[in-house]
Order: structure tokens, then sequence, then C-alpha cells
């Protein structure tokens, strides 16, 4: 017998429900990748994931000793095909949460169930599935804490115990297998280069980077996790979106990172961070329209204003606020910005420029090795304020304010933004504040060597304050 493990976003051997439970009833396993952008439309796979990905399936296939099928085109087809063309009595599959898959899934299911093949999924990728958390009136929660508190903890199902990695399986090939540079993923310009020296994409990447999060930055998290010049946050976004290893795996060794049961408050906080992960795909579960409508429908009539060159340079880092600008050339050469600076450089676009949060969550998708529907929209949507449980349109972030306190050296700027470098801390943040001296002594001039303020941060505060009350009463 032959069974088919259909993999996505489970790029693992360990841990990995839908494997496991193939293996363990003896069958030959056929490990299958299929790159479906048709059907994923407006959310096929950004630049950045797929050189990602590219990278990913290459260290599962050496893990599988050169036995992972890629395929390329419609899951649908292809699965009706491969079944055919092997025999498989059955395709076995970790459940995904993107509304285009879930009801994607639901068809392939019922078409292989019609032809007599079993279908059976599992839960790979989450803590606590959507399904299984709900209010006492069984209605979903919009509200994070609790959600988290009495929906999670105290409720739902305690999550599932990790699964063995399965030994001795038998694994099979497709002959009409493609190679994964067939499926070209990645690009003609070599742009990934520096991206490439910060990451180690597949399930011993993550492995790794989650032994150095133990050994060095868990102990600091909770005060350490909003400083993007230091390096106390895990990330562990991409290897999670791409399921190089499960959130249960992360939180058993958090558990186990802190003797016995001693309440600790960086284990409570980044067990917490992981909660918003889960809270992100329960929103898009229940809110399948998050991805591109304001969850607050009054935020419908909110006044954008659409204008590509600010826009463009926002995208390059050349705004003139420094904060901004180092964020978003983090993101274009590593393909991961900092969670704090995510919100800063968020919170610019929408408020300061008033450009429509669906620009920065386009220019996210694309750059973002994490790029992930659920958290992305989410983080959208709080920093615009028209999200579920979001920040206050009216509180605006001042970057400059944001900068001194997080960047307090300047060390994450001068990194980012190397022509600032020469400038004393004080005026680092807020370059246009320098005396003319002080700036020439640095030999920097505005306009030339650093951009001017694209806009000034008081007036535009009060421009997006003003836009804000316009927008009349809630529906
Ligand atoms: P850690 O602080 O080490 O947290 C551990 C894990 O918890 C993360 O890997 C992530 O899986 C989860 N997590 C932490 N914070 C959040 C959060 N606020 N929301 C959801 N999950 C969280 N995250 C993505 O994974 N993909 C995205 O596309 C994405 N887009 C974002 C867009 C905006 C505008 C904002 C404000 C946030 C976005 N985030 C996104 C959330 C967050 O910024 C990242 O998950 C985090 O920075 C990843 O770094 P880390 O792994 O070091 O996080």
């Amino acid at each position: 017998d032959v069974i088919i493990v259909w993999f996505r976003q489970d790029l693992r051997l360990a841990d990995n429900p839908a494997l496991a439970a193939a293996a363990a009833t003896g069958a030959q396993v056929l490990p299958l990748y299929i790159l479906d952008d048709d059907n994923a439309g407006e959310w096929a796979l950004g630049a950045a994931s797929r050189w990602w990905l590219h990278q990913s399936l290459t260290s599962l296939d050496k893990s599988l000793h050169g036995k992972l099928s890629v395929l390329a085109g419609d899951a649908h087809e292809i699965l009706l095909r491969t079944v055919s063309e092997t025999g498989a009595a059955a395709v076995y599959w970790n459940r995904c949460y993107e509304p285009w898959r879930i009801d994607h899934d639901r068809r392939i299911r019922k078409s292989l169930q019609a032809q007599g093949v079993a279908v059976r999924s599992y839960n790979g990728s989450l803590l606590y599935e959507p399904t299984t958390v709900h209010k006492r009136d069984g209605s979903p929660y919009k509200v994070f804490t609790p959600y988290y508190r009495n929906g999670c903890l105290e409720n739902a199902p305690k999550p599932r115990p990790l699964v063995d990695q399965p030994a001795g399986v038998a694994f099979l090939a497709l002959p009409s297998s493609s190679r994964i540079e067939d499926l070209r993923l990645l690009p003609a310009q070599r742009w990934y280069e520096r991206m490439a020296t910060n990451w180690t994409p597949g399930e011993s990447g993550a492995a790794q980077r989650l032994d150095a999060f133990l050994a060095d930055g868990i102990s600091h998290y909770s005060k350490g996790r909003d400083r993007p010049d230091q390096r106390f946050v895990s990330r562990l976004s991409p290897h999670l979106h791409f399921g190089e290893l499960s959130p249960h795996q992360v939180r058993q060794r958090i558990l186990q990172s802190v003797a016995d049961d001693e309440p600790d408050e960086n284990r409570e906080h980044f067990l917490r961070e992981l909660g918003w992960r889960e809270f992100s795909t329960y929103l898009l579960y229940h809110w399948p329209e998050m991805t591109r409508s304001n969850l607050q429908r009054k935020f419908n009539r909110f006044p954008w204003r659409e204008d590509s060159s600010e826009l463009q340079k926002w995208q390059t880092g050349q705004t003139g606020i420094p904060i901004v600008d180092a964020g978003m050339r983090e993101l274009w050469q590593t393909g991961f910005m900092h969670n704090r600076v995510r919100m800063i450089t968020a919170s610019f676009l929408v408020k300061n420029l008033l450009l429509h949060w669906h620009h920065g969550e386009d220019w996210f998708w694309d750059t973002l090795v994490d790029a992930d529907l659920a958290n992305n929209s989410a983080g959208w949507q709080w920093v615009a304020g028209s999200g579920a449980d979001a920040a206050p349109y009216f509180r605006i972030f001042n970057p400059v304010t944001q900068a001194r306190r997080f960047d307090p050296d300047g060390d994450y700027v001068r990194e980012f933004v190397p022509e600032l470098q020469p400038l004393p801390d004080k005026y680092l943040h807020a370059p246009w504040e320098a005396p003319a001296a002080v700036l020439q002594e640095a030999g920097i001039r505005l306009g030339r060597d650093y951009p001017q303020p694209l806009v000034d941060l008081k007036e535009s505060r009060a421009r997006a304050l003003a836009a804000f009350r316009s927008m009349t009463p809630a529906d």
C-alpha cells in the first residue's frame, strides 16, 4: 500500500502528525510538495518566501534521502493524478488555515473520497485549533486577553503531545517529480545573498535557532524583546511559518527550560507571544475577509491618500526618519524586521503618510521571510486601528520618541543607515534637529547624503487625527 503525505506548512520530520500516522500504518510513504500558485491567487508566495521555500524544500529532501517529490500546479488535479499513478490508498496532510486553502482542501477531500481514497488530516501547527476555542455562548472571541486566558489556557483542550519522528519508513518518490530548481522559486537576480547569510532554512536550522534562543535570548525576553539593537527575540517566525518546527516543540522546550513549575516572567511572556500567533490564525479562521477588509467597518470610510512616490520612499527606506528607514532597509536586506520596528514603520505609513494599510501588507508579504497571511493581516489591522483588538487609532507613535527609547545608543539605526554613523547620539534619531555645525562636522548634508524628513511629524500627526475624526460613527 501507498500513502501520500502532502507537505505544506509542515516542512519537518519530527512532530509531524500526518507523517507519523502514515508511517505507523506500515505502508510505503510518498512525501509530496505541490507549489500551487494559481489557487493561492493574490496570496501566492512573495519573493522572500519563495527563496526560503527553495532552501527549506532542499533541506527536507536531504532529510528524506532525495525522496521528496515536488510538482507545480493545481493541487487538486495533481493529487488525483498521483493517486491514479501510484494506486495510493490514502492521502494524509496537516491542516492549514488560510481561507483559500480551507475551501480547496474541502473540495480535494470530497473528490478523493468519491474515488474511494481515504483522507486524514491532522493538527500540525497550532496549540489550539480555532474550532476548539469559543466563548460560553459559542461565539468567537475578538479580544486577545480573554481569548488567551479563558479560551485557550482555561477551557480549550490541552495542546496535543509531541509525536515521534518515524524511523525505518519506506519512502517512495514519483518518477514524474520535478526537481526543486524547476519550481523556479529563486529569482534570476541574486538579491538574496545578504539574506542568505542571516538564515538557515530547514528543520535543523530551526532547531539551532531554538537552541540559541534558549541559551541566550529567553532569559532577557520580557524586557529585551522591544530592543531592536539587541538579540533577545527568537527569530523563529519563518521557521514556524514553514513548519520547520511546531509550536508544540517550541512550547515544550520553553517549559522544560525553567526548573519545575516556578513562575517565570520571561517564559510566560514568550508563550503569550506564541498565543498572538494562535490568535491571528483564529481571527483569520473566523473572519476570512480580514486579509483585505477592515474588521471595524467604519474604517471603510477612512480618507486614505494615494501617493506612489511617498510609498516608494517608505518601501526603500528613504523617508528621512532614521528608525523608519533602518527598519525598511533591514527588511529589504535580511527579509526580517524586528517587531517593535514593524509597529513603528507600519504606523508611519498608515498614520503619518495616511497611505492604506493594504500597501504595507502587500510590501511585507513580498519581502518578509516570515510572511504569514494571518499574522501579517492581523499585524496591519492592529496598527491601523481597524482590527478586532487593535491599538486605538488616535494613539500615534512618535518614531523619534520610540527610537530614543528602544534604540537608545543608536546601534540599530547605525547598522542599517550607515550614512548617519558619524552623527552624535543626541541627533541620530532626528537629524533635522541637529545644528548646522554638528551636521557639518559629521560631514552630512541633509537632502544630499540623507533625505530631509518626508513629512513633519507634528503636522502629519494632526492630519491623521483629523482624518480619523472625519469618519462618521460606526455602523
Ligand atoms: P518572538 O518575539 O521571538 O516571538 C516568538 C513567536 O511568536 C514568533 O516567531 C511568532 O510566531 C509569534 N509572535 C510574536 N509576536 C507576534 C505577533 N505580534 N503576532 C503574531 N505572532 C507573533 N509575524 C509573522 O510571523 N509573519 C508576518 O507576516 C507578520 N507581519 C507583521 C506585520 C506587522 C505590521 C506587525 C506589527 C507584526 C507582524 N508580525 C508578523 C508579528 C511579529 O512582528 C513577528 O511574529 C515577530 O517579529 C517575529 O519575530 P520573532 O520570531 O523573533 O518573535
